[in-house]
C-alpha cells in the first residue's frame, strides 16, 4: 500500500482531491500501460503550456515528493536502467583495458548493486547522481524520457500524476 502524501493533501483538501503516493512497482507498470494515451494527450497539453512554469512546478513537486520515498526500499533504476559513464568516472572502478567494454554499465542489473545499495556509491557517475533527472530544466522536451521513467520511478510517477492536478487536468 502506498504512503499517504500529506503535502498534496494539504494543498488540494479544499477542492476535496486526495492523493496517494504510489510506490508499487506492479501497480507503476500497471498504471503506465493503462494511462499510455492519457499520458500522451497530457504531453500534448504541456506543449501548449509556459515550459518555464512547467518546469517550476515540476522542480517544486519533485522537492516535496522524493524525500517521502525511500531509494533503498526501491532500486529499481539500478536495476532496469544502464547509466552512461564518462571514462574519468569508469577510471575509479575500471581498469584502463576495460574502459570501452564498461562504457555504459554493461551488467543488467548493475554489477555494482549489492542489497538494493549501490557498492560505489561516492564514485558513482553522474548519470546515475541526476536521476530521475527532475531538477533539469525544459520538462516538456525531455518527455519522451520522462515517460519511460515513469514506468520505473516511482518519483517520476508521482510527479506526473501530480502535475496534472496542478494543471487541473482531466483525459477526456
Ligand atoms: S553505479 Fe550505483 S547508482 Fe549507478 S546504476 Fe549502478 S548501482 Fe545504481
Ligand atoms: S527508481 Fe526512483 S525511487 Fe526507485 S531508487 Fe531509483 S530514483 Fe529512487
Amino acid at each position: 500500500m502506498g504512503v499517504y502524501l500529506y503535502v498534496v493533501h494539504q494543498r488540494y483538501s479544499h477542492s476535496n482531491t486526495f492523493m496517494q503516493l504510489e510506490t508499487n512497482i506492479k501497480n507503476i507498470q500497471q498504471i503506465a500501460q493503462r494511462k499510455e494515451n492519457e499520458n500522451l494527450s497530457f504531453h500534448s497539453f504541456l506543449k501548449g503550456q509556459d515550459f518555464d512554469k512547467v518546469d517550476a512546478i515540476v522542480h517544486r513537486l519533485y522537492g516535496e515528493i522524493a524525500p517521502q520515498i525511500n531509494c533503498l526500499k526501491c532500486a529499481n533504476c539500478c536495476l532496469n536502467l544502464r547509466p552512461i559513464a564518462s571514462n574519468e568516472e569508469l577510471s575509479k572502478y575500471v581498469e584502463e583495458k576495460d574502459i570501452e567494454d564498461f562504457k555504459y554499465l554493461m551488467s543488467f542489473p548493475c554489477k555494482y548493486l549489492k542489497d538494493k545499495k549501490c557498492t560505489i556509491y561516492s564514485d558513482r557517475p553522474e548519470d546515475c547522481r541526476s536521476y530521475p533527472y527532475l531538477h533539469k530544466n525544459e520538462f516538456v522536451t525531455r518527455i519522451l524520457g520522462v515517460l519511460q521513467n515513469y514506468e520505473i520511478c516511482p518519483i517520476v510517477f508521482n510527479v506526473f500524476e501530480l502535475l496534472k492536478i496542478e494543471f487541473g487536468w482531466r483525459n477526456k
